[in-house]
């Protein structure tokens, strides 16, 4: 039997936000897209996940391209939140987080966004469809083999979008000679091993309306980490926990350790769904583009290091990349790795800011503990709008925190680790700022690993 062959201009490999968001924004300018996914269709979008979403990222992508938005009323968006903090194991060290978020329903809005996209006339939906190889010639990536229910396919493009997650298959079937500008493989100790239940609880909760981010004792087994309760309505919940993969944290039991918080706080909550996953914990790949190829979302490691948050920058990034692409082709030129730098250095000058300051908490907690993390929190030091400060106007840098540091008398060496975590915060977010050109990509990146191998 001869394999079928087919052709378009653009195949997007998977349909979490990064790919629908990137297959609805190629769609509107009517170029012919083709979206894979391994998943059946009405699986498309169902995402472990801990739910939350930023609703001023959702409007962000309507505003720019006509993504659809997240609907109360079909139960698309679950609740907004109107408490967002993390909070010590000490339930009196709170610490706001600021802006404004809310909890989803990962399948709902999932699948909203999928027949979005599908409705647009150049674009087709292959479900139940998995990514086998990828089709190279001279350093060029021409499209991808796919299993699907019917036998193996070739889907010949001129560009292939990595929008496949955590796993990043299509980079990882890469030829290594490809790989000189990005890792073909995310080192295990880059990622974060997550867990979560949705949970029903008897009695109205005690998270009501609120984000909670927070960190419990059992952490103490697998530091650096986190645990999260997210309301998703009176009486529902998504709890979970997530922890680096550093050698350290292999064979713990992520389930045990997320029973016994869950024993704790809801003894009598019934389960209504668990797994687990990875997420990327990390900056960004220090390049996001090749010849024929681009790629946003987990795939990209575009989910925030410090807390796990992937499924905005995943619908930001999908819109960005598709961006890139329309641009090159305007301009009538390829799709070569120079032509699509532009998104490398959108990429950096936005995420690669934001993530600088969760790589300098995760390592301070790393090297001093929650203790003291939580103290700086008790007393002032770090506050909602140094955290603020630190993501949204880093140019404004962390004078102010270092202002109180006449608290830290006391402390003489985390008053040292906090100096020097800052300062490598500073220095991440200035070489993020300073995105090269590719010809001064190579002396670039020396920089940054240098600077990340930075120990506190
Ligand atoms: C436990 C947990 C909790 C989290 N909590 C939050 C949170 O509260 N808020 C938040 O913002 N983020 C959270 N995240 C992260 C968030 O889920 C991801 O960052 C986001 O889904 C990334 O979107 P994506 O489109 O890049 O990838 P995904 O959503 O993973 O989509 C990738 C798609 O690719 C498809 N695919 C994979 N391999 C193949 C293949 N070989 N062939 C074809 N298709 C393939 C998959 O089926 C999937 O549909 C959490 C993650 C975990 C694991």
């Amino acid at each position: 039997m001869t394999e079928k062959v087919l052709e378009t201009e653009v195949v997007v490999v998977g349909g979490g936000p990064a790919g629908v968001s990137a297959a609805f924004t190629l769609g509107r300018q009517k170029i012919p897209t083709i979206l894979v996914d391994r998943k059946p269709k009405e699986k498309i979008g169902d995402k472990v996940c801990g739910d939350a979403l930023n609703p001023i990222l959702t409007k962000w992508c309507y505003d720019q391209v006509g993504l659809p938005q997240p609907d109360p009323e079909k139960k698309e968006l679950m609740e907004i939140a109107e408490t967002i903090v993390l909070r010590g194991s000490n339930p009196r060290v709170i610490l706001p987080m600021g802006l404004g978020s809310a909890t989803v329903d990962r399948l709902r809005y999932g699948q909203k966004l999928l027949h979005a996209a599908e409705e647009l006339e150049s674009v087709s939906v292959m479900a139940e469809t998995r990514v086998k190889e990828v089709i190279v010639e001279n350093n060029v990536v021409k499209g991808v083999k796919v299993l699907t229910p019917e036998g193996e396919q070739s889907i010949m493009s001129k560009i292939v979008i990595d929008a496949s997650g955590s796993s990043g298959v299509v980079r990882r079937r890469l030829p290594l000679s490809m790989c000189t500008k990005f890792p073909q493989k995310i080192p295990r100790e880059e990622m974060i091993v997550a867990y979560r239940e949705i949970i029903r609880t008897k009695e109205p909760h005690q998270f009501q309306k609120g984000l909670y981010l927070t960190y419990e004792k059992e952490l103490e087994e697998v530091m650096p980490g986190y645990y999260w309760f997210f309301s998703r309505g009176e009486r529902e919940l998504n709890i979970g926990l997530g922890y680096l993969m550093i050698e350290e944290n292999l064979g713990k039991n992520i389930r045990e350790l997320n029973q016994s918080v869950r024993d704790r706080y809801f003894p009598d909550a019934e389960i209504l769904a668990s797994q687990g996953d990875q997420i990327p914990a990390r900056m960004p790949l220090p390049s996001l583009v090749h010849n024929g190829f681009i790629t946003a979302g987990d795939a990209g490691a575009l989910a925030n290091p410090l807390n796990g948050e992937g499924h905005g920058p995943a619908l930001f990034s999908g819109i960005k990349a598709a961006q890139e692409i329309l641009k090159v082709r305007e301009e009538g030129k390829e799709y070569t790795e120079e032509h699509l730098w532009g998104y490398n250095k959108w990429v950096w000058s936005y995420f690669g800011v934001e993530f600088a300051m969760g790589i300098g908490i995760i390592k301070f907690i790393f090297k001093f503990g929650y203790p003291e993390f939580e103290w700086l929190i008790e007393h002032g030091i770090i506050t909602e709008d140094d955290i603020n400060t630190q993501l949204y106007e880093p140019a404004k840098g962390h004078k102010g925190m270092l202002k109180k540091v006449f608290k830290l008398a006391r402390k003489p060496r985390v008053l040292m680790g906090l100096r020097k975590t800052l300062n490598h915060v500073e220095k991440l977010v200035k070489i993020a700022q300073e995105y090269p050109d590719i010809e001064n990509f190579d002396e670039w990146n020396r920089k940054l690993e240098k600077e990340l191998e930075t120990e506190l």
